[in-house]
This record gives C-alpha cells, sequence and structure tokens, in this order.
C-alpha cells in the first residue's frame, strides 16, 4: 500500500515526492494541460497533468468535479497556484467517477438544504463545523476542570419546562411525552447528588417562526450549581466564553480564514463583560426606540443594546413579571430576578442564568400567581422538599455561540444537518 498524506502535510512539506488522496474540487482541460485542484478534509492543492504523458492525459480528461481519486507526483512552488504550490502528477488513479455534481454556482438557499449531504464538502461548512468541533471540546474541558461532572437526562420526558406550545410531541406507548426543552429541572434536581453538574446535549423547541438564530434542535450545555450565586454563574458562563473563543484561535486559523474571520473580531471580546441591569438596558434603548420597562428584548434589541458595548454583555435583573416561576427574587431589588442573559453583538441572546428560588412555598406561590400546574413533574419540587440548597445555573446555545465566532449570518450553518420549521431533510 502506498503512503498518503493529507493535503496540508503535503503543502508542509514544501518540495519532494507527494502521494495524496482527496476529492476534484474543480477542474480546467486545456488542451494541453489539465489543472487539477483537488480537496481533502484537510485543504487544496493544485495539481498538473500535461500532454506529455498520454495516458496520464486521456484519464485526467475522464475527472469530473466530486470525483474521488489517489494521485502522485513532485511537489514544487507555483504562485498561481492556490495555496502557492503544484504537483506535477506521475501517477493518477479515478476511485469514484462522479456523476454531474448538482451543486454548481449561483444556485439558492433552499437548494443547497435541499442537497445539504453534499453541501457539507464544502470549504466553509467544514470550517464552521471543525471550529464547532473545537467549540463543544472546549466547553467540555472548561467544565470538567472547574470540576462539573457530565450528568445527561432522558430526550423523551413528560414534562414541558419551557411552554406548551413550543413543544414536540412524541407518542409514547401510548403516552404523551415530549422532546425535551431544557435539561434543567433534572440538573437542579442533581446537585443534591453531585453538587456541580452539567450536559451538552438536543434541546427541542418548536419554534413557529423563521429567524437566523433560532434551530428546533440545538445544542445546549446547561450548567447548574449547588451552594452558587447568579454571581458565581455569571463567571462561569463567561469562562466558558472566553476559552472556546482562546482554543479557536490557538485550533482554527485556517478555518477562521476561510470564513473571513479576523481574529481582531474574537480578541476584542475582554472579560469581565460590562455589567448592566435590565433597567439600564431599557433607558439605554430608549434613546433609540420606544420601549416600555417590563417588555422582553427581542433580537433588535439584544444586539443594540451589545453593539453599544462592543463586548459581550451581561444583563442582570429581569423584571419577574417577565421571568419563568424559578428564578429567584433579589431581595436586594425586589420585584427583580437574580437572573441575567449574556447578550453577544451580532447575535443577541447567548446565555440565559439565575439563581434558582430554593424555597418550597415561594415557589409553589409563583407558580400558583402564574396558574402552572406541575402535574408531571411534581417531582421537581422534591429538591426543595428534601434538604433545599440555593443554587444557580445557566444554559447556554452552543450554536448561538458558533454562529457569532464564525460571523454566520444565519444558524443553520453551525450545525451539519439543520432542524427548522420548514427543513426535516436530509
Ligand atoms: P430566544 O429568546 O432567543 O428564543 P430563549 O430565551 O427562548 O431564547 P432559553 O430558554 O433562555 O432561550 O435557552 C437558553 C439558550 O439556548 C439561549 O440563550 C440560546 O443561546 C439557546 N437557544 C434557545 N432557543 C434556541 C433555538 N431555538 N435555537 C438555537 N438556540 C437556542
Ligand atoms: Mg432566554
Amino acid at each position: 500500500m502506498q503512503e498518503f498524506m493529507s493535503i496540508q502535510e503535503a503543502l508542509e512539506k514544501k518540495e519532494g515526492n507527494v502521494s495524496i488522496r482527496g476529492w476534484v474540487y474543480r477542474v480546467r482541460k486545456h488542451k494541453e494541460k489539465i489543472f487539477i485542484v483537488v480537496r481533502d478534509s484537510t485543504d487544496i492543492i493544485q495539481a498538473i497533468v500535461t500532454k506529455e504523458n498520454p495516458s496520464l492525459f486521456e484519464k485526467a480528461k475522464k475527472l469530473t468535479i466530486e470525483s474521488s481519486l489517489m494521485l502522485a507526483g513532485k511537489l514544487r512552488k507555483e504562485q498561481r497556484a492556490p495555496n502557492g504550490y503544484e504537483i506535477e502528477v506521475a501517477s493518477l488513479e479515478i476511485v469514484g467517477l462522479a456523476e454531474p455534481f448538482p451543486i454548481t454556482k449561483d444556485l439558492s438557499e433552499e437548494f443547497l438544504l435541499d442537497v445539504r449531504h453534499l453541501a457539507l464538502r464544502s470549504r466553509r461548512l467544514v470550517s464552521s463545523l471543525k471550529i464547532r468541533s473545537t467549540v463543544l471540546f472546549a466547553l467540555h474541558e472548561c467544565l470538567h476542570k472547574k470540576g462539573f461532572v457530565q450528568v445527561d437526562a432522558p430526550i423523551i420526558t413528560p414534562i414541558t419546562s419551557e411552554g406548551g406550545a413550543e413543544t414536540f410531541k412524541v407518542d409514547y406507548f401510548k403516552k404523551k411525552a415530549f422532546l425535551t426543552q431544557s435539561w434543567q429541572f433534572y440538573g437542579e434536581t442533581l446537585v443534591s447528588s453531585f453538587e456541580k453538574v452539567y450536559t451538552i446535549a438536543p434541546s427541542f423547541r418548536a419554534e413557529k417562526s423563521r429567524t437566523p438564530r433560532h434551530l428546533t434542535e440545538f445544542w445546549h450545555c446547561e450548567v447548574e450549581q449547588a451552594w452558587a450565586s447568579m454571581e458565581d454563574m455569571i463567571n462561569v458562563a463567561q469562562d466558558c466564553i472566553m476559552y472556546s473563543i482562546k482554543k479557536v484561535l490557538e485550533n482554527n486559523q485556517k478555518e477562521l480564514s476561510v470564513l473571513g474571520v479576523e481574529e481582531e473580531y474574537l480578541k476584542k471580546i475582554k472579560a469581565p463583560f460590562p455589567r448592566i441591569t435590565y433597567e439600564e438596558a431599557i433607558r439605554l434603548l430608549r434613546k433609540k426606540y420606544e420601549i416600555e420597562y417590563g417588555q422582553d428584548f427581542g433580537a433588535k434589541e439584544e444586539k443594540e443594546i451589545a453593539k453599544q458595548f462592543d463586548n459581550f454583555v451581561v444583563i442582570t435583573n429581569y423584571p419577574l413579571s417577565i421571568l419563568k416561576f424559578y428564578h429567584g427574587e433579589d431581595p436586594k431589588m425586589p420585584g427583580t430576578g437574580m437572573n441575567f442573559n449574556i447578550f453577544a453583538p451580532e447575535v443577541g441572546e447567548i446565555v440565559d442564568g439565575s439563581a434558582r428560588e430554593p424555597d418550597l412555598k415561594k415557589i409553589k406561590e409563583r407558580l400558583k400567581k402564574a396558574k402552572i400546574k406541575l402535574k408531571k413533574a411534581e417531582w421537581y419540587l422534591d429538591s426543595r422538599r428534601y434538604g433545599s440548597v440555593p443554587h444557580a445555573g445557566f444554559g447556554l446555545g452552543v450554536e448561538r455561540l458558533v454562529q457569532w465566532i464564525c460571523k454566520l449570518d444565519n444558524i443553520r450553518d453551525a450545525i451539519a444537518f439543520p432542524r427548522t420549521l420548514t427543513r426535516l431533510e436530509p
């Protein structure tokens, strides 16, 4: 068996004999010469076949876009070639001759999503997904270093934690079940066993609106900690974000350059993130729009707030009226929650967290006021019955973070096979 090297290794070798394998990225057939740009998972490189070798030339003539091949030859500098090098081909083997590839230039977004399994061969998507891989690994690593234990919870659950309208129903042997919207209820009960717990798993939201930052299935990094305050959680979330950015800068220079993301864009994010209250945010926004105290923020407002700081920004103390029943009330600012969101300038909300209400009586009052019957989630309250402790947690949207890092117009490109309102296939 011949020894193959990756295209990246070939480029690093700079000269001498190289053997590579991959797929045809571009092919230009001239009378005397054929230029083949080959790609593999690491990079692209140009190869050249000339008429001086007739049998090789005939073989190269057959090549079509995305055909798989193995080739060997001599590497040399060539300024006009992408990446500045070219292989003078000495041997060529076509492994799988491709049928006419359906993806050409100027196709609609919808068509590209129809053939997502093929579109995933593009350098841009490969780059954003490599960055996603770095981010996921960084989140795990950051939390492990801090002593968090990963404990996962069921995806099929009997409960709806975020509200009825946005749930996917599952027929569970004739019982009603749902795809999980959040791990949080499980997480809150797990703090009595592990103190510091987290998961990174899919959450499902039947989002009925088409926006560039909502998926119906997204990966959710959820953290919960016993004896912790909102402050503690802001710090953990901030560290997770900063660590992810650091790891991407260390490992993904090439991918960032394919995506056209400059280092400066990432490096301008500095911790500690600036912090304001909801009320201050309202005051800021009122300079531009009409907005009432008590209104929730949408994408427009979130981006506007973060833009003013040119950094990630933490917003705390939302009015209780727009918070869920489990967010604790801030004794220092009654009527507001010990809760926070982190907004990114170009994306808006990336993190949502709070100190949870630990008191059974208070939580029951809140449930009553909000007219929520926990029914199948009555067990959740046991965390308050049997040794309740102050605790806090947050959820971070993995694709939202990747979307921001990669400067993606649409969150779809932060996941390989996006699920959205109109997209179930492939
Ligand atoms: P939004 O207001 O943006 O719809 P949310 O407040 O409903 O989000 P949370 O329940 O707070 O969302 O979820 C925690 C985090 O999960 C969010 O801060 C966000 O990063 C991410 N997230 C929530 N919904 C989605 C979604 N549909 N697609 C992608 N990420 C999401
Ligand atoms: Mg939220």
